[in-house]
């Protein structure tokens, strides 16, 4: 580390080469997300897990690992949950209503007039 005449430098050409190839990585990923957001590729997969596109591709995995007691905001069953994103709804419940278990938004992102 180096010093200036006016205090320490803290930004060093090494911060720069890393933050500059950080960056780079994610727009890779953020263009590959939104990629999977539009097409839509697995979209048996997201079926099943009864999420919309957001959900199941633009969020990142980020949770606390706790176990969460959560209440299925349809039919008011409780459970619990393995982290902290706790889903809205429960896998019946989605399922019947066809909106996402994570965030309740239509699965196919329709816009709804009922429930
Ligand atoms: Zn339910
Ligand atoms: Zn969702």
């Amino acid at each position: 580390m180096r010093t200036e005449r006016d205090g320490r430098r803290t930004v060093e050409l090494w911060d720069v080469q890393t933050a500059t190839e950080r960056a780079k990585v994610h727009i890779d990923e953020a263009a590959h997300r939104a990629e999977r957001l539009l097409s839509d590729p697995d979209t048996k997969a997201r079926r099943e897990a009864v999420e919309c596109r957001w959900c199941f591709y633009g969020r990142n995995g980020m949770s606390g690992q706790a176990f969460t007691e959560w209440t299925c905001g349809a039919c008011g069953e409780k459970a619990s949950h393995p982290n902290t994103r706790v889903p809205r709804l429960c896998a019946a419940c989605a399922k019947e209503l066809h909106l996402c278990r994570q965030c309740c938004a239509d699965v196919e992102l329709r816009r709804r007039r009922t429930l």
